[in-house]
């Protein structure tokens, strides 16, 4: 959480040019909203349409640091035209989720991991640091004021955008010193209303998203600007989402899918199989789901957890390195590609049926046909999918990561 001006020490104070307020829950102020929204249906809820009746939302001012946080009826900000938000894109933000547990609880999932994703986001941007304990504390106050947003159904939950926008009023090309942190939510439903449906993806050779030294493993806003036209395109060609690739000497290598991980299952001549998603080098987004993903199908593979539906005996090697469409050309023509899936919080995961592939010097679409399963999953994207969700939603504890909220 370094940035050249301040540095969080941990005493409620920024260090810079000189000592500044860090955000404080302490001086936190709660104010209800008096004309409180009708709560959708469940079923009608479209993701990201409605917003809870509150948010949270603190400002820095580099001479009096970050502000008194308040939370307080849900509404809009007035800002100066100059904002360097609206100017050079010094906006960031984090997605995540609050769901309720069988004991009526809510819980955030592994929050700790958006936090400091955020902190690192801010940090890229030069934005000013914050204490990231300090904000899930204020998350959490905020998730109980709004509690009956979250919808106590099975894969439905309260979708969360932590955001911090630049706010300095002038046009000079440079860092942002003032800004707004704000978290605002919104319920949603599972992002498969009538079950899981493979969805296809168009390889582009056209557009990247992210590149050696860019800024694609972080979250901000400004990455995923430049993917609107091409999504547009892909749609139009018949895809739901785009597959983003980064041509290397290996060949084209695959990166994520829309703004989502990937992975890939790969049997092996032993009988195992293989779990492979692309590695964290810097042109990869460090997802939550992606993390925990590999981490419980290696519990799995050592014996500490079993994955429902899956032999206790079956292994399953995680590997994080690069895999090119050449190589899924060749795994699907000796019958060993078994899956392919995308993860994401708003989705889990989201199984794919299909690739299309356009080659630089080729008009054509050639679409890879990935294996298809009864019920629109293979075993493994199934069973993480399941395991994910259980621990989300509290009905299986696993090593702390579902938070209560209290
Ligand atoms: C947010 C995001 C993901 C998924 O991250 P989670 O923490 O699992 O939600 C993957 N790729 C991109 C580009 C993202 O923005």
């Amino acid at each position: 959480m370094s940035n050249p001006e301040w540095r969080s020490v941990g005493n409620g104070h920024l260090e810079g040019p000189i000592p500044i307020p860090d955000l404080d829950p302490s001086k936190l102020t709660i104010t209800l909203s008096e004309s409180l929204k009708p709560i959708p249906e469940p079923e009608s809820l479209i993701f990201g349409g409605t917003m809870s009746d509150h948010m949270l939302v603190a400002s820095f001012d580099p001479v009096t640091g970050w502000s008194a946080p308040e939370i307080k009826p849900y509404g809009p900000f007035t800002l100066d035209p100059a904002s360097s938000c609206f100017q050079y894109a010094t906006n960031i933000f984090e997605g995540m989720k609050a769901y309720v547990g069988p004991d009526g609880t809510p819980r955030l999932f592994r929050p700790d991991k958006n936090m400091t994703r955020l902190a690192r986001s801010a940090e890229r941007v030069a934005l000013p640091p914050f204490n990231s304990d300090a904000l899930l504390e204020l998350i959490k106050k905020l998730v109980v004021v709004d509690k009956k947003w979250i919808p106590n159904l099975e894969g439905h939950s309260l979708y969360m955008r932590p955001t911090i926008i630049g706010t300095r009023a002038s046009l000079g090309v440079t860092a942002s010193d003032h800004a707004l942190l704000y978290v605002i939510l919104s319920p949603t439903g599972p992002y498969f209303r009538t079950g899981p449906k493979p969805i296809s993806l168009l390889a582009t050779t056209q557009n990247v998203r992210a590149w050696p030294g860019g800024t694609g493993s972080h979250k901000l806003a400004g990455n995923y600007t430049s993917g609107f036209s091409p999504q547009r395109k892909a749609a139009k060609q018949g895809y739901d989402q785009l597959l983003w690739l980064l041509k290397d000497e290996s060949g084209w290598k695959v990166t994520e899918a829309g703004a989502m991980n990937v992975f890939v299952v790969v049997g092996r001549d032993d009988g195992d199989i293989d779990l492979v998603t692309p590695p964290l080098d810097g042109t990869i987004l460090p997802g939550v789901t992606r993390d925990s993903i590999l981490a419980i199908t290696n519990a799995h593979t050592a014996g500490k957890l079993t994955l429902p539906g899956i032999p206790p005996t079956k292994r399953i090697h995680t590997h994080e390195r690069p895999f090119t469409i050449a190589d899924m050309d060749r795994w699907l023509e000796q019958d060993k590609l078994q899956e392919m899936f995308a993860v994401g919080t708003a989705a889990v995961v989201a199984p794919v049926g299909r690739v299309g592939f356009q080659d630089e010097d080729d008009s054509k679409i050639r679409d890879l046909l990935l294996p298809s399963y009864e019920g629109g999953m293979g075993p493994v994207s199934w069973a993480v999918r399941k395991m994910i969700v259980d621990i989300q939603e509290g009905r299986f504890e696993w090593e702390g990561w579902s938070v209560r909220c209290e």
